[in-house]
């Protein structure tokens, strides 16, 4: 028999009158079952040794823990406050499960959150990325549900995949349908456009839609919003296509068969949402039976990838009432703050704006917090990781908002100052977006340190998203 010491002590959870529970030995980590009943551990593959059962951390033993342990199957939040944890490597959730109970374990985690374009760049699978998050919450001690997020899908084989692999909550994303030139075209160019669209994808007609929209008045509390018909054309030529392609999608979806709920976002298009265009594109998803649960917007200012939000606060915050107002008068549903690590001095604002009808979307910075640890025990990996980012940058930068200056960083630091290339705002957006290429390089070494040193990685994490969850933890 194993000694207790390999247990895992967050880990241990009862269900049904079977304890549950993780081992770790080395770095191999094994499920335990405290019961041979083939009705209890019929469905999981492993063996039997004495009066438990052990089971390999596979896909199909993650499948059977789900259905064991109930609350581990991803479920609809509905309107309930949530927060998406986008890990990209796979071990950080009981870090995030630390974070969530330290601030009162009323936010909704969607641990499992992925976009097809990061899987690609970490070499997992919608699967992959759903079981992880399983272990990791089990492992974690998460006794509360769980959402699970097929985040900024574009195309119909990305739904499949990750309706294959179980998600419940899709974030569809249009943006390739976006057409960007209308913010500037002239009006004819734009009346144009609105006419060209493919009106049988939405159901109606140009006139139809005018006729519906033109002169309305949205009544919000602070003031009215009076759509004009240059603003209604406006939004049409710019967003039109992308109702019709977020349509084709939901319908895409429904034709599935399951039970779901879905975000559309807009938030990777090149301008801010205007309120009249908001209006539009959650009226015309309504008037066509496609109800989100959240949206997206791109907000003003600049949401850039792992540093604080750069812009006028001031504006923002208003940026967030109007657009709470309206989640608020047309939904409700609830405001998506996508790009949303790192940006403290937003939380407070947007949890205050949409009373805690929000949604928070976070990716790739617990791989950034995860660096801290390779800093700290293997300074020539880290190095390595560093000296590759730089190296790739122009390649990783394609897909993401920057602005750092590789001119700025300082590679001659000290060992004992590595970490703090972390905190510097250009050499952590650099190695923020480097994790494909570093992955792909350097994935055993690296996860070898992780696993070394879990307990610290977990304590990094906790923290970090302790400070990310705190300022919304009292709307929940
Ligand atoms: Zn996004």
């Amino acid at each position: 028999m194993l000694s207790s010491s390999a247990v895992l002590p967050g880990s241990v959870v009862e269900h049904a009158g079977v304890s549950y529970w993780m081992e770790r030995v080395g770095v191999v980590k094994t499920l335990v079952i405290g019961s041979t009943q083939a009705d209890v551990v019929g469905a999981f593959a492993g063996d039997t040794v004495g009066d438990t059962f052990r089971a390999p951390l596979t896909a199909d033993n993650a499948l059977a823990l789900r259905r064991a342990l109930p609350n581990l199957t991803p479920t609809k939040f509905g309107l309930a406050m949530s927060a998406g944890f986008g890990d990209r490597l796979g071990i950080c959730t009981p870090g995030h499960v630390a974070a969530l109970k330290a601030v009162g374990g009323k936010i909704k985690p969607v641990f499992a959150q992925q976009s097809i374009r990061e899987m690609g760049r970490c070499g997992r699978t919608a699967r992959n990325v759903l079981d992880d998050a399983t272990w990791g919450a089990f492992q974690g001690g998460w006794g509360g549900s769980v959402g699970a997020d097929a985040d900024h899908l574009h195309t119909f084989a990305d739904i499949d995949s990750c309706v294959e692999a179980g998600y419940i909550f899709f974030t569809l994303d249009p943006n390739d349908h976006v057409n960007p030139e209308a913010e500037h075209a002239t009006p004819a160019r734009c009346e144009h456009m609105a006419r060209a669209l493919d009106w049988a994808g939405l159901e109606s007609s140009y006139d139809e839609f005018l006729a519906t929209y033109s002169g309305h008045t949205i009544e919000l509390e602070d003031g009215a919003i009076t759509l004009d018909d240059a603003s209604l054309i406006r939004a049409l030529a710019k967003y039109g296509d992308a109702l019709v392609q977020t349509m084709a999608m939901y319908r895409h979806l429904v034709a599935t068969g399951i039970d779901f709920e879905f975000e559309m976002a807009v938030d990777e298009t090149d301008y801010p949402t205007k309120p009249a265009e908001h209006v539009v594109i959650m009226s015309e998803l309504k008037r066509l039976g496609a109800q989100p649960v959240s949206f997206a917007p791109r907000f003003v200012g600049g949401f850039e990838k792992g540093i604080e939000y750069i812009g006028d606060l001031a504006a923002l915050k208003r940026d967030f009432e109007v657009h709470a107002e309206i989640a608020r008068v047309l939904g409700p549903y609830k405001l998506s703050l996508h790009s949303g690590s790192d940006k403290y001095s937003t939380y407070p604002l947007i949890a205050e704006a949409t009373r805690g009808l929000v949604h928070l979307k976070t990716a790739g910075t617990s791989w950034a917090e995860a660096l801290r640890v390779i800093a700290r025990h293997d300074p020539v990996l880290f190095r390595e990781v560093l000296d590759l980012s730089i190296k790739e940058f122009d390649t990783n930068r394609k897909s993401y908002h920057l602005s750092c200056d590789l001119g700025k960083i300082r590679t001659d630091v000290p060992d004992a100052d590595l970490d703090n290339l972390l905190t510097l705002i250009d050499s952590r957006q650099v190695l923020h977006v480097g994790y494909g290429a570093a992955l792909t390089t350097y994935r055993d070494r690296l996860y070898a340190c992780w696993l070394d040193n879990e307990d610290e990685l977990n304590e990094i994490i906790a923290q970090h998203f302790i400070k990310h969850l705190e300022p919304f933890a009292r709307w929940a």
